[in-house]
């Protein structure tokens, strides 16, 4: 699960570490209003941002330095009427409901920082470095070296001889040195008691050298989190953080009825049993030559409703041009797979070619039901096997 920079940026303030202020808005009044607010305390710039699940917005247009309050609410007018694309986003873009308006630092330098679950060193990993801000993909890929990796200890986290070394490298100076420790230890403390999967800063920055921060001052002016959906049960108040707008539509109904549904690129609809089968028909759907439009496991025990809910998501998907059926019916009854087949037909209704293939318990009672609904069915193909399965839906979109 994802959240808002604007969420994000709380849980960074609730763990004790410097952002600077500012509110989520959702007009450009109310925009308007925040940084009048900020003005009004004393600063001489505010940032007004896109709030959407995606980065790349600095270059996309969508965080914007302003002066005024009028170039405020421009900025926001604008972010709120054009949907943002980025290397990060859909090629249509996403749609900006929120927008986030803070009080805008100065910048004497940008860092990356962030904390991932690293599943080949089996640990939690520490990344940094001293080149951060916009560019860091490309300096990821050209010079690798500019990247430190600190893994840390799976039971004790991240210890401050770690964060203190990481400090140094990064070419932190006098007080800075100190603070950028306590940031990176309580990161870390925050991403264990929050079962974070990712928590990316960047930039975090160090700003140029006042009366009060003569070495300047330690701060996180973006910050990324995603955490393990499997923790939310123990997770209620990141839970609550969820936003169903930044989804897409089709895996949130599918959540609805219980299903495991991922949306994919390719053009035929799978409505499968079990995990492990529905990874098996995606391969053999690409071994055939085409591509699968979804992930989708029913699960062992679905009803006839969910399943023809299952239909009706597959069905929804403007990408799909044939769908293949492949049951293995074990505690999963055919029969209940063929009712919910007709059901569908009889509901949404199936323009593109449909194959089946079923297997296993009330299989023989299954067919006739089929059988009985050809009329309702007529794009429909029964297959002899899972190999036949892919071989007739695959022929049957070339066409
Ligand atoms: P992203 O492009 O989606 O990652 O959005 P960021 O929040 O990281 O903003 C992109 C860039 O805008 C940053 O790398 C900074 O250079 C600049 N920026 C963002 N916030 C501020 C701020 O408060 N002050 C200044 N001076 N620059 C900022
Ligand atoms: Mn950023």
């Amino acid at each position: 699960m994802k959240v808002h920079e604007y969420q994000a940026r709380q849980l960074l303030r609730d763990a004790g570490i410097p952002v600077p202020p500012g509110a989520m808005v959702e007009s450009p009044a109310a925009a308007a209003k925040e940084a009048r607010s900020i003005f009004a305390a004393g600063a001489s710039r505010v940032v007004v941002k896109a709030q959407v699940h995606a980065g790349g917005r600095g270059k996309a247009g969508f965080v914007k330095l302003v002066s005024d309050e009028k170039s405020a609410t421009d900025s926001a007018t604008f972010m709120l009427s054009n949907r943002m694309r980025s290397p990060q986003t859909p090629p249509e873009g996403l749609e900006v409901k929120r927008l986030l308006v803070a009080e805008a630092v100065d910048i004497a330098k940008e860092y990356y920082l962030a904390i991932l679950v690293d599943r080949a060193r089996r640990t939690n990993t520490l990344i940094a470095s001293a080149e951060g801000g916009v560019e860091i993909e490309k300096t990821a890929e050209e010079r690798p070296d500019a990247i430190l990796t600190m893994p840390t200890d799976p039971l004790l986290g991240l210890q401050p001889w770690q964060a203190r070394q990481v400090a140094f490298k990064l070419g932190f100076a006098g007080k800075a040195v100190g603070q950028a420790v306590d940031l990176m230890l309580r990161l870390d403390r925050l991403f264990r008691a929050s079962d974070a999967s990712l928590a990316e800063i960047n930039p975090l920055v160090l700003t140029p050298p006042t009366k009060d921060f003569p070495d300047g001052r330690v701060m996180a002016v973006d910050a990324k989190f995603s955490f393990d959906d499997n923790a939310m049960f123990r997770q209620k108040a990141i839970a609550s953080l969820f936003d169903p707008a930044e989804e897409n539509p089709l895996e949130l109904k599918a959540r609805e009825f219980g299903l495991s549904y991922i949306a994919l690129d390719g053009s035929i609809g799978c409505l499968v049993n079990g995990a492990g089968l529905a990874m098996a028909t995606m391969d053999i759907i690409k071994l055939h030559g085409a591509e699968p439009a979804n992930f989708l496991d029913v699960g062992g025990s679905a009803s006839e409703q969910a399943v023809t809910e299952a239909f009706r998501i597959i069905l929804a998907d403007p990408k799909v041009k044939g769908v293949l059926v492949n049951i293995f019916g074990g505690i999963m009854q055919c029969d209940v797979i063929a009712r919910a087949i007709v059901s569908a037909a009889k509901t949404v209704g199936f323009k593109v070619p449909l194959t089946v293939r079923l297997e296993g318990t009330n299989v023989a009672a299954a067919r006739r039901i089929l059988e009985e609904a050809q009329r309702d069915l007529p794009t429909m193909q029964p297959a002899t096997d899972l190999a036949d399965a892919a071989r007739r839906i695959c022929a049957a979109i070339a066409r």
